[in-house]
């Protein structure tokens, strides 16, 4: 039996280098990298992997995840969630807090991690509530929470719309150098919208969600981060003046970060045609112009890191009418392909930029350890090969959900391999 695996003629992704480097892969039987050289001589005791075309990149991280576990688990489970992760080649994500209840307690961080532990191949991280059940009156157990491990604190689904509240909250994360993950928007402006207010919504006869709801949440938020000098993070920006603030904050000295969806980069309100479910969420697609000046940020590092929003709902749900229908969209199969087929492929972003954003900062910002492909490192990659397709069918994803926008289309490129210390979590690569 082979005790070690070399991964011959991958090329190598890497934060640092927009070129792919051609290398072999050697991992030992505890899955380290044992050695990261052009041209390995296999040896008997080798398994050899033929990586000829295929890209080896670290292991993807996503930040922002909806599991729906405890309370909804027809939705989703922290198993099913694991495999779906592991299939977009997410080798850590963490999850958010809006499940029933709410993970707003040190016990029920604990009980996320426990269940995760045994269910999960791959570390799930969790997010603690900033108030108690969500319900935006009084702070949630901040500290007990950050003693269990909670990465960040955040009411994601709904802002903290008392800032009074939200100024303490501040003041407490960063006592524990806590982030504090922000969803902005001012719900009277929001109320009864269900997608971007303008031309666009007005023609369909949807009630709108106008952009400035967004706007003036995150220039709040940023206002108190500065003046608090708390780490706060903007989730799911999705609107040009609204990133625009966050750079301004920046230039100020506010210590800020945000993100971006792939579908906030990929569709527009333009692409709502036929009142389709999958193109529903929260913040809303914004204009054409929007999602280009989020692509610039991206590519400029105005934006710090991708996430996918990963939120499941049933097909029951989705299927109500678009004004009823519940926000979100699945995230985890699809985001990695996505990208590649849309952004990628065609040369607007490079692999380097992928690794920086979609692994190494939002480690960073929840405070784990970088992840490279590196010699003595942890095995923790994944192996995707630029000329398969991805089906994105039924029976083929392993999320309980299915509402994603991508169902039933093929894409370029494909997710092959997902290699975790000593485990294959996933193995296409010869098939
Ligand atoms: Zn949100």
């Amino acid at each position: 039996m082979s005790s070690r695996v070399l991964f011959k003629g991958g090329r190598i992704a890497s934060a640092e280098q927009s070129s792919l480097a051609e290398l072999d892969v050697l991992v030992n039987a505890e899955g380290r990298i044992e050695a990261l050289q052009s041209a390995i001589t296999p040896a008997d005791d080798m398994e050899v992997i033929d990586c000829q075309d295929k890209v080896l990149l670290p292991g993807l991280f996503d930040m922002h995840v909806h599991l729906r576990e405890p309370g909804r688990e027809d939705e989703e489970t922290i198993e099913s969630g694991a495999r779906a992760a592991i299939q977009g080649g997410f080798t850590g994500i963490v999850a958010m807090p809006n499940t029933t209840p709410p993970i707003d307690s040190g016990g029920m961080v604990r009980f996320v991690h426990t269940l995760a532990r045994e269910q999960s191949p791959i570390p799930i991280f969790t997010a603690g509530c900033i108030t108690q059940g969500r319900a935006g009156k009084q702070l949630a157990e901040i500290a007990d929470m950050h003693q269990q491990g909670a990465v960040m604190i955040t009411d994601d689904g709904d802002p903290v719309a008392d800032p009074y509240l939200f100024r303490r909250a501040l003041e407490y994360a960063r006592h524990f150098d806590l982030v504090v993950a922000c969803h902005c928007e001012v719900p009277e402006l929001s109320r009864g919208g269900a997608m971007n207010e303008g031309a666009r919504s007005y023609q369909l006869g949807i009630p709108g969600i106008p952009a400035c709801s967004e706007e003036i949440s995150i220039a709040r938020d940023l206002r108190l981060a500065l003046d608090t000098g708390t780490r706060i993070h903007i989730q799911h920006v999705s609107t040009a003046r609204g990133m625009e603030l966050v750079r301004r904050f920046k230039e100020d000295g506010a210590q800020v970060t945000c993100e971006v969806t792939p579908h906030h980069l990929l569709f527009s309100e333009e692409d709502i045609r036929d009142y389709d479910t999958h193109l529903k969420m929260n913040p809303p697609l914004r204009t054409p112009q929007d999602a280009e000046a989020l692509l610039e940020g991206l590519k400029s590092g105005l934006i710090d890191a991708l996430a996918t929003d990963h939120a499941p709902h049933t097909e029951f749900e989705k299927n109500l009418d678009f004004a009823h229908a519940p926000f979100g969209i699945t995230g985890l199969e699809t985001a990695l392909v996505s990208l590649y087929d849309r952004l990628i492929k065609p040369g607007q972003l490079g692999w380097d930029l992928i690794v920086q954003r979609f692994a190494d900062t939002p480690r960073r910002l929840v405070g784990q350890e970088r992840v490279s492909i590196a010699e003595g490192a942890q095995a923790n990659l994944v192996v995707f090969d630029p000329e398969g397709q991805t089906h994105f069918s039924r029976e083929g994803m392993q999320s309980k959900s299915m509402n994603t926008p991508w169902l039933d289309q093929a894409l370029s490129g494909a997710v092959v391999g997902v290699v975790l210390g000593p485990n294959r979590l996933m193995d296409r690569i010869t098939a």
